[in-house]
């Protein structure tokens, strides 16, 4: 799960890592009580999960009440590469000397973590990494050991920050690592840290991706849930449990494992065809899941055509068409299925499947065919409706 930068801030200052104080909003009088909350001068920032705000027009300083109006009303709406702007986040402006950055990653190749210091903060990493890849320190740090002061000193050093900035510096590190092992995050990222006019040491951004399998041991998680970027229809996966992506095209795709999932969404494509979403239902899948991924597949209006791709091993036929069967007489499924049923008991379950109204539901021998089949309808049924 990727944080907001408001969200990060807190995850952060939770950690005893320092951040201006701040409010967010989500229209243009919250904005001004958040602003007024904070204290002049403030930054009024757009809340959206990519980078590079500043320069896209997401981000803008505003000196009174009248200046936030005029930025929160350009802010909030806003379309920044893509993600809508529903929310801001106002703070206190700091006032810069310098931009540094600092992150912790894991680094499979190595299996170790790595952390990452430079002292040219407030741009693209990825830039000065390919420019001037000797500008960032680099540190793997064996997960049973950790993090040292003496290591963060030397990751501190090595990336040449001004040592004014070097006792904050190490400090953050240490509780940033600490964020990062500790709160469960598969990434911590701050760009830029910066050293104040004042010569504080603080995070002006905050990107933190937590780790979902960890979920489990942070009820406290579910704050961060209440906004997210996700649409209706992952929404109404996530509350029954289903693996789910939404995409973009017209069939609508059902498997069992991620693998055959992953690898029917490509047989749509060769087909010519594009899916609506990736839907898995997992190994062992009831009846009711799959009359629950039906439910998900069918609030698609854009799905024309439903394909069904299970291999039965754990998951048995007579499962998956029962689950079906309880579908149908659940809800009014809008699109045609076709059917891909194999495996375990796969018999059995076609059996079950030959009561049903053939028109609604056909059953194919192959991927393939069954690719071939959906796209045709789902092809047709885009014709006929234009
Ligand atoms: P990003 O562009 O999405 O990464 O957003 P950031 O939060 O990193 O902000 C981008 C840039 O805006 C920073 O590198 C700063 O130069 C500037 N900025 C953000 N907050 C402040 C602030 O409080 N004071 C000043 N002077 N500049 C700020
Ligand atoms: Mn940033």
């Amino acid at each position: 799960m990727d944080l907001f930068e408001y969200q990060g801030k807190r995850y952060f200052a939770r950690f005893g890592i320092p951040v201006s104080p701040g409010a967010t909003a989500d229209d243009v009088d919250q904005a001004v009580a958040a602003a007024t909350a904070a204290g002049y001068p403030v930054v009024v920032k757009a809340q959206v999960l990519v980078g590079g705000r500043g320069k896209a027009g997401g981000i803008k300083l505003a000196r009174d009440a009248e200046e936030v109006r005029t930025h929160a009303g350009a802010i909030l709406g806003m379309d920044l590469k893509g993600h809508r702007v529903r929310r801001l986040w106002l703070e206190h402006a700091s006032s810069i000397d310098q931009e540094y950055y600092a992150s912790f990653t894991l680094d499979r190749a190595a299996r170790a973590h790595l952390g990452l210091v430079s002292a040219r903060g407030g741009v693209d990493i990825e830039q000065v990494a390919a420019s001037e890849p000797d500008a960032i320190a680099r540190i793997h740090i064996d997960p049973a050991i950790g993090l040292s002061e003496g290591v963060a000193r030397q990751l501190v050093e090595q990336a040449g920050l001004d040592p004014v900035a070097h006792d904050g510096a190490i400090g953050i590190l240490l509780n940033l690592y600490r964020c990062y092992v500790e709160g469960d995050a598969d990434l911590v990222e701050i760009n830029p840290l910066i050293l104040t006019t004042e010569g504080r040491v603080m995070a002006l951004d905050a990107k933190v991706t937590l780790d979902d399998n960890a979920s489990f041991r942070h009820p406290e998680w579910d704050e961060f849930r209440d906004i997210d970027e996700h649409d209706d229809r992952e929404r109404l996966a996530a509350s029954l449990g289903l693996q789910y992506v939404g995409l973009d095209g017209e069939v609508g795709i059902i498997a069992n494992g991620a693998g055959l999932a992953m690898s029917t969404c490509d047989v749509v494509n060769q087909v010519g065809g594009r899916p609506a979403n990736f839907l898995d239902i997992g190994g062992g899948a009831s009846a009711e899941v799959m009359a629950n991924a039906l439910d998900v597949i069918n609030a698609d209006p854009k799905v024309k055509a439903i394909f069904i791709n299970i291999f039965g091993g754990i998951t048995r036929g007579e499962e998956v068409a029962n689950g079906i069967v309880t579908a149908l007489g659940r809800v009014d499924i809008a699109a045609p299925m076709v059917i891909r049923l194999d495996g375990t008991n796969a018999e059995a379950g076609r059996e079950i499947l030959r009561t049903v109204d053939s028109a609604r539901l056909q059953t194919q021998p192959t991927m393939l065919d069954a690719a071939r089949v959906a796209e045709a309808l789902a092809r047709a049924a885009a014709e006929g409706a234009a």
